[in-house]
């Protein structure tokens, strides 16, 4: 399963187990650690669930798997400020990362106004089941009403229930505060389009979308009109 081609090789990042290590990582030639934070996880501040879908950054042969490992699971919970167990069994992180690739199908499939895969609807279907949500209600000064949500389940099926939830909310809002990928080039990383004109992930990369477009033109514009000076 991959981000962009749906049967492209993923990548690690290549940290070893240590997610405070910079993957040294860039996509299409572009400086990518503009849109990260300071252990280079790609967060965005966007809800979890599609934070969460992001973790397989990338498209074509340049998929990289934030999720890979023990230690990048626990960093990137720890860098999206989610909460999770202490630790992970092997199995638990094979169950973490099904649905995170079901959760990223499914993004994409909404995206890209296809069907998404019936494994992937399967698999986010399980995890609501085995920890259904329930609504809270609390009261904060200066907050007023604050409405959540709970697990009803501890560890590791609740953090995947809630997850689950997550990717049902981001396919539930109003059809101008959908899920979109970015535009910028070589960038797939998913957002939740806040206002009408918003095209890219964060401001990096709808700079450099602006600087190709100006590079593009120029080219063509130099190579469309000779300069009098030169040679006939
Ligand atoms: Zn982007």
């Amino acid at each position: 399963m991959s981000a962009g081609g749906r049967d492209a090789p993923e990548r690690t990042p290549e940290t070893g187990d240590d997610p405070h290590v910079r993957p040294n990582l860039t996509v299409g030639g572009s400086c990518y650690h503009q849109h990260v934070n300071a252990i280079e996880f790609p967060v965005l501040g966007e809800p979890p669930a599609v934070e969460f879908a992001n973790t397989l950054y990338g498209s074509g042969e340049e998929v990289v798997d934030y999720l890979a490992t023990p230690g990048l699971v626990s960093g990137w919970f720890a860098a999206a400020d989610q909460p999770a167990p202490v630790s992970w069994s092997d199995d638990e992180i094979g169950r973490l990362r099904e649905l995170r690739d079901a959760v990223h199908d499914v993004l994409s499939a909404e995206v890209d106004a296809v069907r998404p895969r019936a494994t992937s609807l399967a698999a986010i279907n399980r995890c609501l089941a085995a920890a259904p949500v329930r609504w809270t209600l609390g009261w904060g000064p200066g907050e007023g009403m604050l409405i959540g949500t709970e697990p009803s389940a501890l560890g590791v099926p609740g953090v995947l229930g809630r997850l689950a939830l997550g990717c049902v909310e981001s396919l539930a809002g109003s059809p101008d505060s959908r899920v979109r990928r970015c535009e910028g080039p070589g960038c797939s990383l998913f957002f939740v389009k806040n206002h009408s004109r918003r095209r890219w992930c964060h401001d990096s990369c709808g700079h450099r979308a602006r600087q190709s477009r100006y590079y593009r033109r120029h080219r063509r514009g130099a190579e469309g009109s000779p300069s009098p000076q030169e040679p006939r």
